[in-house]
Order: structure tokens, then C-alpha cells, then sequence
């Protein structure tokens, strides 16, 4: 069988080893053997990439992924993207995920019921290049919450961000047509955003909404995700079973409790790079750090960075990515995420990368197989010209990704770009 042997590389296997030099072969989309040291594997029959060495470690997973947000300032402008267009644009972003090294996403919402679902399918039968992709339903909200856009006098839901459903009846019929259409997660928007005016504390969702939700996606063997600001939304993802929890700023002692007995049910996202830079970095578009202080954002920050603090110290899966794709916050810097992990929630840059990989492949339910370099995995691989736990950094530039594996194939091939002195082998 062919093979890609990757030589003189620093292996860093998202294990929590630190990087090490050796060897890596590639048969078909998996790992198929791994050595340390020097000329252990053979080279026989294979294409060989000399890493020169670089640093090969597993693709990043965004754990919340937006590919119909559209670089933005704003929801309605996403909202009124037109659908052929929106297609594209997702087409287009989906691509730019793998060019910066993320090999699987999240789809954490999308902006027109089916776009999720179309993307991933037509990645998965190879039409278009992206990463592995599992699809979102609209956010589901509930009138006067985070994605009713409607107006008295435009009352129609086209206008709005989310789909809104009144009452467990409503709720069950639109998780229902989202399931037909094939999500893999149904998202619920069980609190508000300062941004869109409603206080990130509210929690507007009654507990019978959410049962049936959950019932619903629960019996096809699917999951719920939730945008989940304040104390109470995070303890009814936690009541309900809701594995994917987005934001969780304000959890308070009894939800950190709640959660931490659960652990190994839920998964946090906080998407940290949206309060960071609504905050400081959104002046251009009209959100000066003053009045996004007003909003509540900064308040926001600051108690979002205690409580991930100490939901990390009680080893409650947190992981990089979220909301990027608007304005300031644009798609393809998401590998800020982990900068951000170190900066402002005390990880370790080993602890950010093992959150970016092998929780990743947990997130992606696929962590027996998917997340780390060993012998059986899926071959997700990224070929870094430098370290990224000396300099966490370094995944941020797409220039110093020499390459991008994903399922065995190059979707960046180190042997045709400006690999700078390495070299490579064609097969013998
Ligand atoms: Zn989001």
C-alpha cells in the first residue's frame, strides 16, 4: 500500500508528551506506525517528506463553528445574505478552515435551516475541500429571546436569526424538521446576548421546551449544544443532558458543582475571542471599548475568565474556538483561541493544544480515533515550521503551516509549497 512517511519531524502526539524527534507513516487515511529516532520506518514504496524539523502534530478542532456568519459587523446581515450567495460563502469559508490548519469543526448554528447540513454533505462526498464537519439546526429561541428579529410590523420569522418556537408543542415540530433535514446537533439559545439587547443573564426558556428538545434529538441519537450565558442556562444544560455548552460566563458555585459531577457528559466552548474583542477590538464598527463596557461586556469578560478558571482547575472539558465570523473576529483566526486559553485563562500552552486536539477528537465523538498521532488514527495532521509550545503563536500564521493532512490526503502538500530547504522523495 502507498504511504506518506513523514521523516525528521518533532512529533507532538497530543498526548501531553512533549514534542519528540521521529517518524511517522501515513497508509491509506490512518497512522500506521510511529518510531522514534531516525531511518527506523521503511521507505520503501512510500512518498517520504522530510520535515526538516518541523513540528507534526494532529489538526485542530474548532469546537464552535459558524460558516454562514459572514465577516460582519452584524446578525441582520448575515440574515439577509442571499441563499445562493450564503451557499457559496460557506463553500468558501468551509476551505479556509483547512488552510489554517483546522481539520474539524463544530457547527455550532446556522444562519438559514439547511446550510450546516448541505456544507458538511458536500464535503463529506467530496465536492468541495473542508474539514470534518458535524452540521447545526438554526439557533431555536423563543419570542423576546437571543434570535427573535421579528418586528410588530414585519412579523415574519425569514427576518429572523433563530428559529422561535412558542411552547413545547412548537418546539417539538421545528426540532423534528431540523432532524429531517440531517443536523447533527439541535442549538438552543436558552440565554440572551448584550449585543442584540437582551441582558446575558436572561434565561427565557421554560423546562418543558427544553424537555421535549432534548427528547427529541435524544431518541435519533443526536446532540443539543446551547448558547448559555447565565448561571441557570448552564444548570438546565446540566438537568438536561445538554452535552455541548457554549459561553457559560456566569456559572455560578452550584452549576460549577453540577457540572463538574458531570464532566465526562459535557463539553464547554466558551468562544472567549468574541467578549475579548467586542470588547476592546469592535471601535471600526461602531462598538467602542466605552460602549461595549455599557453593554456589559467587560463585566462579562472579566467574571467569564474567573469562572473558566475555575471550571479548568476542576477538570471540566474546556475547548478553543467560537464565534468567529464577524467583523472583528473574522474566520481563519480562530488559532487565536489558544493564545487567548493562555492568556486569559491560565492554561498552559500544552494544555491549550491538548484541549485543540485531543478534546477536539472527544468533541467530534471520535476521541478513540481521532485528536492524537498514534498508530490507528485518522491521519489529521498538521506540519508546523516551529513550535507551538514554546510559541502558542506560531499556528496562527497559515505561512508557517508547511502542511495540512486530513483522512490521509494533503489538502496543503509540503512537497509543492515553498518548503524553504526540505525536501522530499517521490515513492521508490
Ligand atoms: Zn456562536
Amino acid at each position: 500500500m502507498s504511504g506518506v512517511l513523514f521523516t525528521n519531524v518533532r512529533i507532538l502526539d497530543g498526548t501531553g508528551a512533549l514534542p519528540y524527534p521521529g517518524e511517522v507513516l501515513v497508509q491509506g487515511n490512518r497512522v500506521s506506525r510511529i518510531s522514534r529516532g531516525a531511518r527506523a520506518l521503511p521507505t520503501a514504496g512510500v512518498v517520504t517528506v522530510d520535515g526538516g524539523g518541523a513540528t507534526l502534530m494532529p489538526g485542530l478542532v474548532e469546537a464552535h463553528t459558524h460558516f454562514s456568519w459572514n465577516d460582519q459587523p452584524g446578525l441582520s446581515e448575515i440574515q439577509r445574505m442571499l441563499t445562493e450567495e450564503h451557499i457559496l460563502w460557506c463553500a468558501h469559508i468551509a476551505k479556509r478552515y483547512l488552510d489554517v490548519g483546522f481539520t474539524s469543526c463544530i457547527g455550532a448554528a446556522t444562519a438559514k435551516p439547511r446550510l450546516d447540513v448541505v456544507i458538511r454533505n458536500a464535503i463529506e462526498s467530496g465536492q468541495i475541500p473542508g474539514p470534518r464537519y458535524l452540521a447545526a439546526s438554526q439557533e431555536i429561541t423563543v419570542p423576546g429571546g437571543l434570535g427573535d428579529e421579528t418586528l410588530p410590523h414585519l412579523p415574519y420569522p425569514e427576518f429572523s436569526f433563530g428559529a422561535i418556537v412558542n411552547g413545547p408543542e412548537e418546539m417539538r415540530k421545528t426540532v423534528r424538521m431540523f432532524l429531517k433535514y440531517g443536523v447533527d446537533t439541535v442549538k438552543l439559545n436558552l440565554s440572551g446576548e448584550y449585543i442584540a439587547g437582551i441582558p446575558a443573564e436572561f434565561t427565557p426558556m421554560t423546562e418543558e421546551e427544553i424537555t421535549v428538545a432534548v427528547t427529541e434529538a435524544h431518541v435519533r441519537g443526536k446532540r443539543v449544544s446551547a448558547h448559555a450565558r447565565s448561571a441557570e442556562s448552564v444548570k438546565q444544560c446540566v438537568r438536561h443532558g445538554i452535552e455541548i455548552i457554549y459561553h457559560a460566563s456566569f456559572a455560578d458555585e452550584e452549576a460549577l458543582d453540577m457540572l463538574e459531577a458531570k464532566r465526562d457528559r459535557h463539553f464547554v466552548a466558551p468562544g472567549i475571542a468574541w467578549l475579548i474583542n467586542t470588547s476592546f477590538n469592535a471601535g471600526p464598527w461602531g462598538i467602542s471599548p466605552e460602549s461595549a463596557k455599557q453593554m456589559g461586556y467587560h463585566r462579562e469578560l472579566e467574571v467569564a475568565c474567573e469562572t473558566l478558571k475555575k471550571m479548568h482547575r476542576r477538570g471540566i472539558r474546556i475547548l478553543p474556538g467560537g464565534d468567529y465570523g464577524f467583523a472583528w473576529i473574522t474566520h481563519g483566526t480562530n488559532a487565536k483561541d489558544l493564545e487567548y486559553f493562555v492568556k486569559y485563562l491560565g492554561f498552559t500552552p500544552m494544555e491549550a493544544l491538548l484541549a485543540a486536539t485531543k478534546l477536539g477528537g472527544q468533541i467530534m465523538m471520535r476521541g478513540d480515533e481521532l485528536g492524537q498521532i498514534r498508530e490507528g488514527h485518522l491521519a489529521d495532521l498538521l506540519l508546523v515550521d516551529g513550535d507551538p509550545v514554546a510559541n502558542i503563536a506560531v499556528l496562527q500564521d497559515a505561512a508557517r503551516l508547511l502542511g495540512v493532512m486530513k483522512d490521509g490526503v494533503f489538502h496543503k502538500d509540503p512537497q509543492k509549497g515553498p518548503a524553504r530547504g526540505r525536501f522530499s522523495r517521490p515513492a521508490a
